[in-house]
């Protein structure tokens, strides 16, 4: 079998050494449009070693060269490579696309200038560390969304002792993970690192002749040596709008086991889209660990299709200077929006019996069944992983009762007698105990 993979990416990794594992006697041809060893931040010794052993295992890494229209009749794929110009034929018997997203631009007006940056990895996030240690014109900047990657570079930027402006649209960071109140302290901590927050501001445009020098909100303008944009992203899927079936986002529309609606052609990763657990949507949700396990999936369902891929939620975590958060499943927010019937507890106290520091978890649950649809907690002490464990009970259709009652250890040096999550299923049960009469 000749198996070809688009993008050394998670998912694409994910995918190469799951089927060097599960089909040893295979060929496999991996492609890649960057650069290889910048992507991984790699010395030229450490991208020869890999390529060396992937050799031995039938694989052929062909990096800087772009694959750029699948001609799904033949089984065969155009590639583009930096040398030879020419595009060139090849064939496939199998093929997993994992080709990605790309940053999310802005459409207004000077969105195009010189100054503004978006992030798309670890090479990129590796440029901006350096900018802020080592580019002394860079005083003021801008970031536009307070998400996971708008925080993470507005962080850097302070630690920097820069001038830094966070603007987002909803009224508060990290609106897509988290509940207002639990976003709270996140926000104030933010202010105390000196990052002035521009909530509930539309980006206008940017403004500058050579290069940016400010950005214009509906409310205020904020003057930019600098502009980093973390607005989301979108699939990298327009090469192939041609042939595969696309949702209106772009999205490479995939069954359960990943197939596309061409026959040997599977995709997986931020180009597609998963069921999401607690609503039973189709929908997008760029985590690494969802294209991990697709790719798991996509592999194990190469020649018959015998693993669907679970539905999933969204787990995530993140430092924020002090603090750690984590989250899973629906909030509160967002069940609003979407008119679904959601009750939720939310529960303070010490993370052990050797600290005075907390931990605030919140729990949602149905109001019917009971069954938990998702948390969130915050902390200044590493307790994301907790959160790992609310997911499976999600998706095992837990319900608080039987949280509540799950056997959970105590350690005086790791724990409360009970464990905070627990304890939080506890709140939970009694406050239902209040609206439902024994
Ligand atoms: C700054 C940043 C930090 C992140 N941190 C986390 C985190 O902590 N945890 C987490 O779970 N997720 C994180 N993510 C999200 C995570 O990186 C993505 O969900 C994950 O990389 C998706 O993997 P993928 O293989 O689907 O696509 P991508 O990572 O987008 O990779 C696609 C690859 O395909 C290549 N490609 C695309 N089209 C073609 C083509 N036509 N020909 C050849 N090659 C092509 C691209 O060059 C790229 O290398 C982060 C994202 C960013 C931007």
């Amino acid at each position: 079998m000749k198996l070809i993979v688009v993008g050394a990416s998670h998912g694409g990794t994910e995918a190469v050494q799951t089927a060097i594992e599960q089909y040893p006697d295979s060929t496999i041809v991996w492609y890649e449009q960057a650069n290889f060893r910048q992507m991984m931040g790699w010395s030229v010794e450490k991208l020869v070693a890999y390529r060396k052993k992937l050799t031995a295992q039938g694989v052929t890494l062909v990096d800087e060269t772009r694959v750029v229209r699948l001609l799904a009749a033949t089984h065969q794929l155009v590639i583009q490579a930096k040398e030879p110009a020419t595009p060139q034929t090849v064939a496939y018997d199998k093929l997993i696309l994992s080709p990605g997203s790309q940053a999310r631009q802005l459409t207004v007006t000077g969105a195009t200038l010189p100054g503004i940056v978006s992030l798309r990895g670890k090479g990129d996030l590796m440029w901006l560390r350096e900018q802020a240690r080592q580019n002394a014109q860079l005083q003021r900047i801008v970031v536009v969304g307070a998400g996971y990657i708008g925080l993470g570079a507005a962080e850097i930027f302070a630690q920097a002792h820069k001038t830094v402006t966070l603007i987002d649209v909803n009224e508060q960071p990290l609106h897509g993970y988290l509940d207002a109140e639990i976003a709270a302290p996140i926000a104030q901590t933010l202010r105390n690192h000196g990052i002035k927050l521009a909530m509930g501001q539309r980006v206008q445009r940017l403004l500058g002749e050579q290069h940016v020098t400010a950005v214009e909100t509906d409310t205020a303008t904020y003057a930019a040596d600098l502009v980093v944009v973390a607005i989301g992203a979108v699939p990298q899927t327009q090469w192939l709008a041609d042939t595969l079936a696309l949702t209106s986002n772009g999205s490479v529309v995939t069954d359960a086991y990943q197939r596309t609606n061409l026959t040997d052609v599977l995709a997986i990763g931020d180009a597609t889209q998963v069921n999401d657990g607690p609503t039973q949507q189709r929908i997008t949700i760029a985590l690494a660990g969802n294209a991990r396990q697709q790719a798991r999936n996509a592999v194990a369902n190469l020649q018959l299709p015998t693993t669907p891929l679970a539905p999933t939620n969204g787990t995530s975590a993140l430092p924020v200077f002090e603090y750690k958060l984590a989250t899973t499943g629906l909030s509160e927010q967002r069940a609003h929006r979407l008119n679904r019937p959601i009750v939720a507890v939310t529960w303070t106290q010490p993370v052990t019996m050797n600290t005075d520091a907390t931990v605030t978890t919140k729990l949602c649950y149905d109001p019917n069944t009971f069954e938990i649809l998702g948390a969130q907690l915050v902390s200044t002490v590493d307790v994301t992983a907790n959160i790992n464990l609310v997911s499976v009970a999600i998706q095992a259709h837990f319900t608080i009762q039987q949280l509540a009652t799950a056997d959970f250890f105590f350690q005086p040096v790791f724990s409360t007698p009970t464990s905070f999550l627990k304890a939080t299923a506890i709140a939970a049960v009694k406050q239902a105990n209040q609206y439902r009469p024994a």
